[in-house]
């Protein structure tokens, strides 16, 4: 199938193919469902279910456990160990790659397994969003300047290689033809996005953009985050980039040998270019309009700017200086669920649409009174209801929960379009309190609106329960761009607190059962330290999402976040 896409890569097709699908969503789901049984129906997974080769919708329901990651870790563990013969164990064909989850959520990687039918479905889901995309903003032959880095790749002890989703991706032979087929091949030599250094990665990056600044057409990350991060980055180091054009010398704490071989394929003394960047700098108030300045042909931003993205989104606007910001798709390491089909939505509602042949979807009801409803099928949900996505898909993963709550918000032809909510799991409970990564960002949304008032914004935030005090209380930590102002911050951490609207906190707090929210101001520069942590651990900076609570045994962070801390202030409020 993919051979066929390859060869007629042509836009329209796409969309006539996913309206085919979509129009006939049951039937598709029908089809897959049968399609991921039978293929793997000897498998010891299948087998141990009693499913005996029932192939249909209620069968499988019926006889196949819902799980969550905890369960199916010793089938994974024992597949990365090697051990995936006669009958295999969570699909027919080997698995030969391990993807790692970002684990940014849960403090460490989660192992998943990766094959060629994934590799399939990341393509028909980026050339499907890219058509519509297309349509609505056509770009011209170019470049994409593409923020993307792979982690680091191992073996597992049963010698299959492992590495991060998007590593495998980058990786495959596939993702660089279908960059190419989509005309925006990235800037940067394929030697900086496999650098072993992100620092140096990153440097390059910006430094292709600013070589190729004329050609590039779209701006663009897997994460939000990491197109913000770029640019605070060239804030920082946009005169020696300058140089290093005006020269034709790359500085030298570029230290990786492939890279600086690459880089100089690409890099030659440039005066014009150097004096013509200078000035479009030097002519921006607080880097408003930088990326639109900088590459005056990109027809938008691309990343993924829903979810624990959402906070970017302001400094990411700022840069952008009025071009469109278009979201990226949805799906994890696990697999993809859906296309963005409606580009020109702001982020703020950007749905996707399911793809019904990439897996078999169910959703939990999540809507008060229908508590612990069997899951519904694909076509069943309803408009506006909140449901937990279970996913069932080619790579061996069987009614797994994903752990992401999200909402319908209509429907493309038969297939529902999804909004992204959050994660299933609480980040913050005391006692009867229950509050989402999504009441955090509301609520630091809230109080971070005084900070602005002052012309100073939130560069980064996270929170953790403190039960250390009685009662135990909720610890938000800040890092700013400005230099902290008592009566601001006092002001927005009363702010803080009373925006949990949750009544579980609001009565806990009146009855002193939950303690004063506390507000720490970290130094400027810790939540890079964070970041650095979890690439140390092997995550890729392209995954990365920043933990928006950090759970009592991640002493890492902890520590990188009490080292930090400048300084604290306890709410007024109740
Ligand atoms: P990872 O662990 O890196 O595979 O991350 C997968 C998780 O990232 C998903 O389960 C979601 O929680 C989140 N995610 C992925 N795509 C999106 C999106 N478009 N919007 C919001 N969150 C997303």
């Amino acid at each position: 199938m993919l051979e066929k896409m390859e060869e007629n890569f042509d836009p329209e097709t796409i969309i006539e193919e996913f309206e085919a699908l979509s129009k006939d969503a049951e039937r598709v789901q029908r089809e897959t469902l049968k399609k991921i049984l039978e293929e793997n129906g000897e498998t010891e997974y299948l087998q141990r279910s009693g499913l005996n080769g029932r192939t249909d919708p209620n069968s499988f329901k019926a006889f196949v456990p819902l799980v969550t990651h905890k369960d199916l870790e010793p089938y994974i563990q024992r597949i990365a160990d090697g051990d995936n013969y006669n009958p295999s164990i969570l699909t027919s064909k080997p698995i030969t790659t391990i993807s790692l989850s970002s684990g940014t959520t849960q403090g460490k990687p989660k192992f998943v397994p990766f094959n060629d039918e994934l590799m399939e479905s990341t393509m028909q889901i980026y050339k499907t969003s890219f058509a519509f995309r297309n349509r609505e903003y056509p770009i011209g032959n170019g470049k994409a300047l593409q923020f993307i880095y792979s982690s680091k790749q191992f073996k597992t002890k049963g010698g299959l290689t492992a590495g991060t989703a998007t590593t495998n991706v980058y990786r495959d032979s596939q993702f660089e033809k279908t960059m190419k087929a989509m005309q925006t091949p990235c800037c940067s030599p394929e030697e900086v996005i496999f650098g072993p250094d992100f620092h140096q990665s990153l440097y390059c990056h910006l430094l292709c953009g600013l070589i190729f600044q004329d050609q590039v057409q779209v701006v663009s990350s897997t994460f939000a985050h990491s197109i913000v991060h770029a640019f605070r980055t060239y804030e920082q180091v946009w005169e020696e980039l300058v140089d290093n054009i005006r020269n034709g010398i790359l500085s030298s704490h570029i230290t990786v040998p492939s890279i600086r071989l690459s880089m100089g394929k690409i890099l030659k003394p440039n005066p014009i270019l150097a004096d013509k960047i200078y000035e479009k700098c030097m002519g921006l108030s607080n880097w408003y309009g930088l990326i639109k300045e900088l590459f005056p042909n990109t027809k938008y931003v691309y990343g993924i700017m829903t979810g624990s993205m959402e906070p970017y989104l302001n400094k990411l606007r700022h840069y952008a200086g009025g071009l469109p910001l278009v979201s990226a798709d949805y799906g994890a390491s696990e697999g993809w669920i859906g296309a963005n089909v409606n580009p020109k939505l702001p982020p703020e509602l950007a749905t996707f649409a399911v793809l019904p042949n990439i897996g078999y979807f169910e959703f939990i009801p999540l809507k008060e009174g229908l508590n612990g409803q069997e899951p519904v099928g694909l076509t069943e949900v309803e408009n506006g209801e909140e449901y937990e996505i279970i996913v069932t898909n080619f790579a061996g993963l069987y009614r797994y929960r994903l752990g992401d709550i999200v909402k319908i918000k209509g429907f493309h032809n038969s297939t529902p379009e999804l909004q992204f909510i959050c994660r299933s799991n609480l980040l913050l409970s005391i006692n009867i309190d229950k509050n989402t990564e999504k009441d955090l960002q509301l609520s630091v949304e809230a109080a971070a609106k005084l900070l602005s008032e002052e012309k100073q914004e939130v560069v980064d935030f996270t929170s953790r329960v403190d039960l250390s005090t009685d009662p135990g209380h909720y610890v938000i930590f800040w890092e700013i761009s400005g230099e902290s102002n008592d009566i601001v911050l006092e002001k927005c951490c009363n702010c803080l607190d009373t925006s949990f609207v949750d009544a579980g906190y609001v009565s806990s707090r009146k009855v002193n059962a939950i303690g004063a929210l506390e507000l720490g101001i970290v130094k400027k520069g810790t939540f890079h330290k964070i970041l650095d942590h979890y690439v140390g651990l092997g995550a890729a900076v392209s995954q990365f999402k920043t933990p928006r609570c950090v759970g009592n045994t991640n002493s890492v962070v902890l520590q990188i976040l009490s080292t930090n801390l400048l300084k604290s202030y306890f709410s007024t409020s109740f």
